[in-house]
C-alpha cells in the first residue's frame, strides 16, 4: 500500500467522475463552443456571486493571468512572503506583468488590513504604483490555516478604498469554505477575483477556473489565448470538475478529521519539534534540522509513505480523497515508529 501525502494534487478521477469525464457534451472552447466548460465556468460564477468564469490548464496561469490583467508594468503588488503567486510560480509576477511585489510578513500569511495601508505607495514617481494585493485561503505554507470573516472583509475593504483591486489565490479555498462555513457569496463582495483548484481536494485531473466581472473575464481570455492556454474540447476536463463541485466539496471535512488525527499523534512524539496547529488538510511539523527531516523523509518513504519537505526541518502531509482510514491506522503506526 502507497500512501502519497507529498499534496492533495495527486488524487485521480473515480469511475464516476471518468464517467461524468466520457459523458461530456464537448465542442471548440476558443470559439467558445464547449457546453460543458460553459456550464462549469457559469457553475463556478455563480457560486461566488461573481458575473463571469473562466477555465484554466492550472492554477498557476488563473493567477497570473488574474495579475496581468490587473496590472500594468512597473505597478506594484502587495501580497504576504509565504504566496504561492511569489514564491511557487517561477517568478511570473516580474516574467509576465513585469511588476514588483511588496511584501508583508503576516501570522502564518494571514495579515491586516494596517499592513496593507502602511505598504501602500504614495503617489510619487519615485515609487512603483500600487495597484493591487493578493491573498490565499487557505494559505498553503500557513499549514492550511484560514482567514476569517472580518480579517478578508477589513484588508479588502481597506484596499478598495485606496484604490487597489483585490485577487484571490483561492486554490483551497473549498477547504476554507467547508471549515468555517462561510458563505461563499461574500468572497464576490469583498474581491476582484478569484482563482479556485479543482485539481487539488477535490480530485479532477486537471484545471482551474478564475472568476469576476465579464469585463475582467473578456480580458482574462485574451491573455489566456496569449499564454496559450485556449484549449480547444475541454469539456472533458471541465466536466470532472462540474463533477467535484457538486460531489466532493462536503466530504472535504473528512480530510480535515483525518489530519487532525495525525496531529495528535504528532504531538506526542519526541521527535517532532513543533507542529502547525490543524485547520484543514495540511499538517506542517517541525523536526530537529534539515537533515533529520531529510532522514525521516527517506524512512518513511521505506514504509511507503511519502511526504514533502518544506525546509528548515518542516515536513508536510497533506491528506485527501485517496487518503482511506486504513492509511491513517497505518500512517499513525509508523509515525509513532520513527518519530521515537
Ligand atoms: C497549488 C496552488 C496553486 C496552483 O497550482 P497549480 O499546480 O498551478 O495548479 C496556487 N496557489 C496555491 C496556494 C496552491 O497551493
Amino acid at each position: 500500500m502507497r500512501i502519497d501525502l507529498r499534496s492533495d494534487t495527486v488524487t485521480k478521477p473515480t469511475k464516476e467522475m471518468a464517467e461524468a469525464m466520457f459523458m461530456a457534451n464537448v465542442g471548440d472552447d476558443v470559439y467558445g463552443d464547449d457546453p460543458a466548460v460553459n456550464e462549469l465556468q457559469a457553475l463556478t460564477a455563480a457560486y461566488f456571486g461573481m458575473e463571469d468564469g473562466l477555465f484554466f490548464p492550472s492554477g498557476t496561469m488563473a493567477n497570473q493571468v488574474a495579475i496581468k490583467n490587473h496590472t500594468q508594468p512597473g505597478d506594484e503588488i502587495i501580497c504576504d512572503q509565504t504566496a504561492h503567486i511569489y514564491r511557487y510560480e517561477g517568478g511570473g509576477i516580474a516574467f509576465n506583468s513585469g511588476a514588483s511585489v511588496r511584501l508583508l510578513y503576516g501570522e502564518r500569511g494571514i495579515f491586516t488590513a494596517d499592513d496593507v495601508v502602511a505598504n501602500i505607495n504614495s503617489d510619487d514617481i519615485h515609487f512603483p504604483p500600487t495597484t493591487l494585493i493578493s491573498l490565499e485561503n487557505t494559505v498553503n505554507k500557513g499549514g492550511g490555516i484560514c482567514w476569517n470573516e472580518s480579517q478578508l472583509s477589513a484588508v479588502c475593504q481597506r484596499a478598495h478604498e485606496h484604490g487597489l483591486k483585490t485577487h484571490l489565490d483561492g486554490a483551497r479555498l473549498w477547504n476554507a469554505l467547508v471549515k468555517t462555513q462561510q458563505n461563499p457569496l461574500q468572497y464576490g463582495k469583498w474581491f476582484d477575483s478569484i482563482s479556485v483548484c479543482f485539481s487539488k481536494g477535490l480530485g479532477c485531473p486537471v484545471g482551474s477556473v478564475l472568476v469576476g466581472t465579464t469585463p475582467f473575464i473578456n480580458a482574462a481570455r485574451r491573455h489566456r489565448k496569449r499564454f496559450g492556454g485556449g484549449m480547444r474540447q475541454a469539456g472533458y476536463l471541465a466536466a470532472a470538475c462540474t463533477y467535484a463541485l457538486k460531489n466532493n466539496v462536503d466530504r472535504l471535512a473528512e480530510d480535515h478529521k483525518k489530519a487532525h488525527s495525525i496531529e495528535l499523534i504528532l504531538r506526542e512524539l519526541n521527535a517532532v519539534k513543533e507542529v502547525m496547529p490543524v485547520e484543514t488538510n495540511i499538517v506542517l511539523f517541525r523536526t530537529e534540522s534539515v537533515e533529520m527531516a531529510n532522514a525521516y523523509l527517506a524512512e518513511l518513504k521505506q514504509h511507503h509513505i511519502l511526504a514533502a519537505s518544506t525546509g528548515g526541518g518542516w515536513i508536510r502531509f497533506v491528506t485527501h480523497l485517496d487518503i482511506t482510514d486504513e492509511m491513517v491506522n497505518q500512517i499513525e503506526k509508523t509515525l509513532k515508529k520513527i518519530f521515537i
